[in-house]
């Protein structure tokens, strides 16, 4: 699911932190990371091994462990920490939108075993069937997808569209 995460994702960093400087490059990146990694991981390349699409990166010492590093790595201020925050402040809300603890085995990762409860499908295409057959899956891409619209159309057309945005990172907040 890429809009859910990206939409929601955004609706909530946009109400929770009210940061008109944050840049929501990073959040973005962060939002689609876990996927970006369990998924090839898990569904393609070690799918014999690992039997299981959620892994490492869908458990909670992921973004736990990312935040020790980026506070070991970065300069205290620096663009990049701000940045990489943001990341791990996106991987964060992909947990919660996932329901990531509703499975506490993977979730909770290593402190059951070292490994992966497995998933049912969790090859990739068999996956990808059930999720372009799910309707819960396309409520959360539309709900997702208007929200991003909304935005669109509410705060950036009027300025610089997406271009703008891409080159920034920045989405207006509402004035109160
Ligand atoms: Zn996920």
């Amino acid at each position: 699911m890429i809009f859910w995460h990206l939409g929601a994702t955004t609706l909530a960093v946009r109400y929770v932190y009210r940061d008109p400087a944050m840049d929501l490059r990073w959040v973005w990146a962060g939002a689609l990371l876990p996927d970006l990694i369990d998924k090839p991981l898990g569904s393609v390349l070690f799918y014999a091994h690992f039997g299981a699409h959620r892994l490492f990166a869908h458990a909670i010492v992921f973004p736990v462990l990312l935040f020790f590093v980026v506070l070991v790595a970065t300069r205290r201020g620096s663009p990049l920490r701000k940045g990489l925050i943001g990341l791990v402040i996106g991987t964060l809300f992909h947990l919660i939108l996932d329901g990531a603890w509703m499975n506490p085995e993977a979730f909770l990762w290593p402190l059951f075993g070292w490994t992966f409860p497995p998933a049912d499908p969790s090859a990739l295409w068999p996956l990808l069937r059930r999720m372009v057959s799910d309707p819960l899956v396309w409520a959360g891409e539309a709900a997702g997808a208007v929200y991003l619209a909304y935005l669109w159309f509410g705060y950036l057309r009027q300025t610089d569209g997406w271009t703008g945005f891409l080159r920034r990172g920045t989405i207006p907040l509402p004035i109160r």
